[in-house]
Parts: structure tokens; C-alpha cells; sequence
């Protein structure tokens, strides 16, 4: 049976506001409420999820709807469904309210991004009441602790049930919305990420009395290491996929505005301090830790060498956790598809491969060997900051915007699929 478009398009949205209703703030992050919500609506259609539980309440869902031919690697829908905590006071709107106002849906996690958890739940369930077997395998993984590291999300299933999340490629989070640049609209599509390696650095000197001040303490030390490192950029080194990224765009490297310097080397960052513990004494230890972050072609190794150079041979270095960098190449059939279909869906814009400085889960699935792109497509108004509201107060989706990108995005994927639209919906 074919789906209205219509009817298709508000039971998506009908999804977005029921996620956001559903509080999976991280931490404590209690992402079973939002298995449940997607686990009832699949089986009600046919589908049987699984459900894994890495931890008391910390629910991942994965689905599957088999294909007709098991060689081709399957495709793999990818969300997560914990957010970031809110500052409610600072919001026009609860932000668990999933309201429908300005033309926006509002909520926490509206962008980041049960908008695409809501988009890919809703196409699991249209090709199964279709009755339409896809070419190849379709995946649905909708996973907690994104926003935490993934520990009990992306990276536990990888590490622990491999063979629920293995796919050739997947779509996932951030790429595909507009980005303005002067007159031209671009839509950057997420094919690499950066790696991090968060550090704790620490340095002991001999401890004193608060009434007798010396130079060689060890928060003077600390405090002078730190002026360093945020003082001494890391080497700049162009990747391939960084010299594309501005040749589209027509800026020569060294014009780059300050959006595009994390890509284009290791960075570390200072995020928190910690030295004392009475008025009167000076401590013998002082500790910072260090969010460092990678660009692909890197390594843990090759970053603490680097960072070592900056603050010299004696502070420790302790590595609290970290994760490799992940570049897929822009060269398959599947960017092509999504190339070409945004640029047909937005006349005069480009869509253009790009580096995500931050991390995602897709460096976790790409350790199974899939080629991810962050593709979650939403076109914007120019005066819509949609940047800023990822993690933001007043977090929201434009309906417009998202309703344009979900008919984008299930076209790519029904094409990729072996499907056509008339196959699914009417
Ligand atoms: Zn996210």
C-alpha cells in the first residue's frame, strides 16, 4: 500500500515533537524512554527492533529491513537519541515542550537531532507498509551517549555486537543544511571528522606556606604551561579533503576565516583546571586537563609528540580516553547521489564535501569499515543562526526547512535503495 506524502510528512513531524516530549538529557542520559517510543511504533508496523542495553536505562535500538541481495553492503540510518543538558530559565519555550511555534517545532534535540531520528524512523516504517524489499539491507540504529562519548552508545555496540551495526555506508548526523557565504548557499556534507585525545597534564613542585611566596610552584608552572599551549598554534597541515573544501568555497588557505583553522590542524584546548586545596598552602600538584583534537592522518601518538614539543619533557601526560579521526572518501556512488540531488533540490547551491572538527559516532561505525556521511538535510533562511542552536538555548527546527530536507533525504535514500518514490508513496 503507498503512503500519502501529506500524511507521511505530519506523522514525521508528529515523531520529532513526541522525541523531544521524551527527556533523555545527558547525563544521566536514560535513552530507554526513546527505545521504547521507536520500538513501539516499528513493531506496531512489522518491524522487530533490537533493543541493548550497555547499562541500566541506556538503551540502543537497532532495526533491519532485509534486502533482496545480502552482497551488497547495507545501508545504515544512524541518530542518537541523548541531548545536552539545558538552562531552562534562559529558553522562550520549555524546552521539552515540542511546540509548534514561528513555523518551528521547539525542543531540545529538535537539531541535535531526533529531527533525523524522527526522519529515519518514519522511513523504516514506509517501505515496510509499502511491502517493498529493498536491494540491499537498510539499518536503523538510534543509540544513547552520543553526547558523552559514545561509550554506552556507538562505540559499546561496535565493540560488543558488531554484527548489528556493520553496514557499508551510513547517514548520520551533521551535513546538509544550508550554510551562507556572502550571495552563494552551500550545503556541507560531513565526510571526516577530527579524532580526540583528552589528557590530564600534571605537574608537582615542592609544596609551602601560603606566607612564604616563591616562583617554583607548581600552579606557576601550570599557569605558564597553559599561556603556552593556548599561545602555540599546532602545526598547520592542509589535507586533500581541506584544499577541496575551500577550493569550493574560493578561499585560498591562508584567507581562511577562524571557522576553518580547527581543520586544518591538531588543536588542544584547556577545559579544566584543578590545583588547591587550603587558602594558607601552596600545593605541591597542579593538573589541567587537555581537549586535544585530531585531524585525520593523525594519531594519539603523532598528537602527544606534538603537544610534548609545546610544554617540554616534564609534565606527565595521562590519557583519559580517545578516539582515531575518520575520513570517508567523497568519490562513491552514494556522495554523487547525495551531490547531485541537494544541488537539483536547492537550484544554484553546491553541495561540497566537509570536515567536522568536532566528533560524532560515525568514527565509530567507520572502524567496521563504513564510508559515513553526516547527512541530515534542512534548508535555511539566512537569519535562521542554526550553528548556534545546536546545544543552544531556544534549540528549534523550521518545519519548512526539515519538511524540505525529508523529501531530499528520502529520495537519496530510496535511490540508493533501488527504489523509486511512486514505490512508496503516492
Ligand atoms: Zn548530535
Amino acid at each position: 500500500m503507498r503512503i500519502a506524502w501529506e500524511s507521511f510528512e505530519q506523522e514525521t513531524l508528529d515523531h520529532l515533537a513526541g522525541l523531544i516530549r521524551l527527556d533523555t538529557t545527558n547525563p544521566p542520559g536514560n535513552e530507554r524512554i526513546a527505545s521504547e517510543y521507536l520500538a513501539a511504533k516499528l513493531s506496531r508496523s512489522g518491524i522487530e527492533p533490537t533493543i541493548v542495553e550497555a547499562a541500566p536505562t541506556r538503551a540502543n535500538l537497532v532495526a533491519r529491513i532485509a534486502g533482496r541481495d545480502s552482497a551488497k553492503p547495507p545501508l545504515m540510518l544512524s541518530s542518537h537519541t541523548d541531548v545536552v543538558p539545558v538552562e531552562a530559565a534562559r529558553w522562550t519555550r520549555p524546552p521539552f515542550s515540542g511546540e509548534v511555534a514561528d513555523g518551528c517545532i521547539w525542543g531540545r534535540g529538535s537539531i541535535d537531532m531526533k529531527a533525523k531520528c524522527a526522519m529515519d524512523l518514519g522511513l523504516m516504517i514506509a517501505l515496510k507498509r509499502a511491502g517493498v524489499i529493498p536491494e540491499r539491507d537498510l539499518i536503523l540504529a538510534a543509540v544513547a551517549d552520543e553526547e558523552a562519548g559514545s561509550e554506552l552508545g556507538a562505540r559499546y555496540l561496535v565493540e560488543n555486537h558488531p554484527e548489528l551495526v556493520r553496514a557499508g555506508f551510513v547517514l548520520n548526523e551533521t551535513g546538509g543544511f544550508t550554510l551562507f557565504m556572502g550571495e552563494r548557499r552551500f550545503y556541507p556534507v560531513q565526510v571526516a571528522e577530527k579524532g580526540f585525545v583528552t589528557v590530564r597534564m600534571t605537574v608537582m613542585a615542592a609544596p609551602g606556606h601560603g606566607s612564604m611566596p616563591r616562583a617554583d610552584t607548581a600552579i606557576a608552572w601550570m599557569a605558564d604551561l597553559i599561556v603556552r599551549i593556548t599561545r602555540t598554534p599546532m602545526r598547520r597541515r592542509l589535507t586533500p579533503l581541506i584544499r577541496e573544501t575551500l577550493g569550493e568555497l574560493g578561499i585560498a588557505p591562508e584567507k581562511a576565516p577562524p571557522l576553518f583553522r580547527p581543520m586544518m590542524a591538531n588543536t588542544v584546548t584547556p577545559t579544566i583546571l584543578r590545583a588547591g586545596y587550603k587558602d594558607n598552602v601552596i600545593p605541591g600538584e597542579a593538573s589541567v586537563i587537555l581537549d586535544g583534537r585530531t585531524l585525520p592522518g593523525e594519531s594519539e601518538r603523532s598528537f602527544l609528540r606534538e603537544l610534548r614539543e609545546i610544554v617540554g619533557p616534564e609534565p606527565t601526560l595521562e590519557v583519559l580516553k580517545s578516539a582515531a579521526p575518520a575520513e570517508a572518501s567523497p568519490d562513491t556512488p552514494l556522495f554523487r547521489l547525495i551531490k547531485s540531488r541537494t544541488e537539483a533540490a536547492d537550484p544554484g547551491a553546491r553541495a561540497i564535501p566537509w570536515m567536522l572538527p568536532g566528533a560524532t559516532d560515525s568514527k565509530f561505525y567507520a572502524q567496521l569499515g563504513a564510508t559515513c556521511y553526516g547527512f541530515a538535510p534542512v534548508r535555511l533562511e539566512p537569519k535562521m543562526p542554526f550553528g548556534s542552536l545546536y546545544h543552544g538555548n531556544d534549540e528549534r527546527m523550521p518545519i519548512d526547512g526539515m519538511l524540505w530536507g525529508l523529501r531530499l533525504y528520502t529520495d537519496v535514500v530510496l535511490t540508493f535503495l533501488g527504489l523509486r518514490f511512486e514505490d512508496v508513496f503516492a
